[in-house]
């Protein structure tokens, strides 16, 4: 190839974000339709009508993206003659929301805008795609030719302290995964431009958590879209969509994913805990797997102070059922892009360790 391009989104953010729409929407056109989760239009509308009332942009219609970010849901939309009809698309939601409208619009060849109603995964930011079958199965993860995610991201930090605190919290567990696995997989590789900006910023996918994080999840519960809201927002939406736009798959993550992925066959697992609880677990064992006591001590602080887990019993996981786990661990493709090879011994080794210094510190 004899060039590429590094396509990145730009972002407006404030409790009143929305006002700016206008601004940077209308030389695209004057239709606009919004496609989201039920409970996200519901959460955005007004807020986006009344930011749009004395504009040139009309919303022509809001409608259910289809409830799975699937190809079959995206064919409908793109068959939808308000979608035809309209000069761009605002993408209203959580990740599968927003993940189906990138394969609409790309196909439909329209602008595309998202607008997160919950910050719990970069989706809003990245250009990459989780695909489901309709039957919510994961298919695959699907990228766009041309690389371009959402042109602007609109964070709306009253919209996000409206919702349920669960999500900035397993948002934030999941974004921390991302500086440790990222450091860790590029230790000693040779990198890209891309690739180390990526990892540059990825110390800010965990640094602005220890410091703003109780905060933020307090200011949530109690629906206040205060500074540190918004500090967490930016963290796990715009932060970590940067880096993965910018890094290569293999340094994207490591250990941590890893056996997130290996717990799944554990049906409490999938049944009772969520992606980025379980995410955060694993980076405490591969920050002892790796022997990074300094920074195992400054997360198990904080883990405690928002209630994320630090051992076993916290993930209803003993250490008798970790035989299978373990064992689809070490089958993901993500723990080769770990430095040296991780084995079942050692891994067994730093959970055990990780139940010994949790004992300790108590
Ligand atoms: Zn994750």
């Amino acid at each position: 190839m004899s060039f590429y391009s590094q396509m990145l989104p730009s972002y407006t953010v404030g409790d009143d974000a929305y006002k700016n729409v206008p601004a940077i929407c209308e030389p695209y056109g004057t239709k606009a339709v919004v496609i989201g989760g039920k409970r996200a239009i519901e959460a955005a509308k007004d807020y986006l009508l009344a930011a749009l009332k004395d504009s040139k942009i009309e919303i022509i219609d809001f409608i259910w993206y289809g409830g799975e970010a699937s190809f079959e849901n995206g064919d409908v939309l793109i068959a939808n003659p308000k979608v035809q009809e309209a000069d761009m698309v605002f993408a209203v939601g959580g990740g599968k929301a927003i993940d189906c409208c990138k394969y609409v619009t790309y196909v439909a060849k329209k602008p595309l805008f998202s607008f997160p109603t919950i910050a719990g995964t970069c989706a809003p930011v990245s250009s990459v795609a989780v695909i489901y079958y309709p039957t919510g199965v994961i298919r695959d993860t699907w990228q766009r030719a041309d690389g371009m995610p959402p042109i602007h991201v609109f964070i709306n930090t009253t919209v996000i302290a409206e919702a349920p605190e669960v999500y900035l919290w397993t948002g934030m567990a999941d974004t921390m995964a991302k500086h440790f696995e990222t450091t860790l997989a590029s230790r000693g590789k040779a990198l890209t431009h891309g690739d180390a900006f990526g990892v540059a910023m990825g110390v800010q996918c965990y640094k602005p958590l220890v410091q703003y994080g109780a905060k933020a999840l307090e200011d949530c519960r109690n629906n206040t879209p205060s500074f540190e809201v918004e500090q967490i927002c930016l963290c796990i939406l715009v932060t970590t969509g940067m880096v993965s736009n910018f890094i290569d798959f293999s340094i994207n993550s490591s250990i941590a994913h890893s056996l997130f992925y290996g717990m799944t066959v554990l049906p409490q697992i999938e049944e009772k805990h969520l992606h980025g609880e379980v995410v955060s677990y694993g980076v405490l064992v591969l920050l002892m797997y790796d022997g990074q006591m300094d920074k195992l001590e400054e997360l198990y602080d904080f883990y405690k102070t928002v209630k994320l887990p630090t051992k076993l019993a916290d993930i209803e996981v003993t250490y008798d059922e970790l035989g299978p786990a373990i064992e689809t661990t070490l089958t993901v493709r993500d723990i080769k892009n770990a430095p040296y090879e991780v084995t079942a011994e050692k891994l067994y080794q730093a959970i055990t360790d990780l139940e010994e210094y949790n004992r300790k510190r108590g």
